[in-house]
């Protein structure tokens, strides 16, 4: 608990604050992170970006950040422009921003855990209330479901997330149009793994024309490999660009961020060029733990899902003990594991064969422990 005898407001007092577990071990697959650092070459750029920019240090940023905005608009395409596009520090910033405009006190938000973490602590944030939707088993969510449970609710933001953290699985685009029908207010989807889809999963951002409440959040962070440059952006329509600058701060995003994303993005494809490598370990994990009997969520991200142990944080702390880091997501008997290097997923296929013979576990190739065993 944080501030204890402080004046802090009611909807956050006695909240911890957003993090997880971060013991210096040697395998760390617990946050999503690209484990390839830029190429040379890239490097290289953004150095001499930033040499440039740090004789600008005394003058202000472009508060609207424009030439960083036309750069983010030719990486997504779908005749996307500067005025579609808004940048911030990560697309958490850029959820906050929308929820400063579309939420707040009084205002309602609807997500569908379990789903990313900050989707809720950033309404609590911004005094948005929050409420829980329902999946359904396997954690999937249909369009009538999801339609129903926003017509119910009338939620003045939804969060949908796609592919999902931590399940990994992408939303059927028919799941993001059903809303869209439905909705009052104001749609995100955020699509923070957008690049490690598995191919014929379509984005929302093809759905943005016509629908002018539809946001789509991406980031450089995981894709890219620049989680931390801290730059995410949005999709959407002109209009809600223009609403969220009422939000933002004067120069949110300094001279030195805008010319290191800048020189990232003009090599986007030798920074991109990480993504197979990454998904080949992620088909890799998703197939070996599938393999060994385990539960595994379909993924389209750069993490797996899998489960169940009688007694995750166990399970979790026996990986540990043999120096590979995962995450605890928090749902009962399951772990997320980073989708890494090809010699730290050796690693974790290692330490998690030792782990499944102390440890507790069913799944659907493992129904029957006690036969098993
Ligand atoms: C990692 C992640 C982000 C990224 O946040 P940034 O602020 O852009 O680093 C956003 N959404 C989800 C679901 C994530 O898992």
């Amino acid at each position: 608990m944080s501030g204890a005898g402080l004046p802090i407001r009611a909807g956050l007092r006695g909240r911890t604050p957003y993090g997880a577990p971060q013991p210096d071990v040697p395998v760390r697959l617990n946050t999503n992170e690209n484990p390839y650092p830029p190429p040379d070459e890239v490097a290289a750029a953004i150095e001499k970006a930033l040499g440039a920019a740090v004789r600008d240090l005394n003058r202000y940023p472009d508060r609207d950040a424009l030439a960083l905005r036309e750069d983010l608009a030719r990486y997504l395409g779908h005749g996307r422009t500067a005025a579609h596009v808004w940048a911030a520090n990560g697309s958490n910033e850029i959820q906050q921003q929308l929820l400063q405009v579309f939420g707040g006190p009084g205002r309602r938000a609807l997500g569908f855990p379990p789903a990313y973490s900050m989707h809720p602590l950033l309404a609590a944030g911004t005094a948005t209330a929050w409420l829980d939707g329902r999946r359904s088993p396997g954690f999937t969510l249909g369009p009538e479901s999801a339609a129903a449970q926003v017509a119910e609710h009338r939620p003045d933001v939804v969060f949908l997330c796609s592919p999902n953290n931590p399940t990994g699985t992408a939303l059927p685009l028919a799941v993001v149009e059903a809303v869209l029908a439905v909705a009052p207010g104001i749609v995100i989807v955020d699509e923070a793994y957008a690049e490690f889809a598995r191919p014929g999963t379509a984005s929302a951002l093809s759905l943005l024309d016509g629908h002018e409440r539809l946001v789509v959040t991406r980031t450089m962070s995981k894709a890219f490999g620049f989680a931390g440059g801290r730059v995410g952006y949005l999709a959407g329509s002109p209009k809600v660009v223009g609403a969220v600058q009422l939000v933002r701060l004067p120069y949110h995003l300094s001279v030195l961020t805008q010319a290191a994303a800048r020189a990232a993005l003009a090599h986007a494809p030798a920074l991109l060029g990480t993504v197979e490598a990454i998904k080949a370990q992620r088909d890799r994990l998703v197939a070996t733990l599938t393999a060994y009997g385990l539960a595994v969520a379909p993924s389209d991200a750069n993490f797996v899902l899998f489960g169940q142990f009688a007694d995750g944080p166990a399970a979790w702390r026996a990986l540990l003990d043999r120096g590979v880091l995962v995450r605890d997501v928090g749902l009962p008997g399951w772990l997320r594991v980073t989708a890494g290097t090809a010699a730290e997923t050796d690693a974790f296929l290692a330490a998690l064969t030792g782990v499944l013979r102390e440890q507790p576990w069913t799944g659907p190739g493992q129904p029957d422990r006690e036969e098993y065993a």
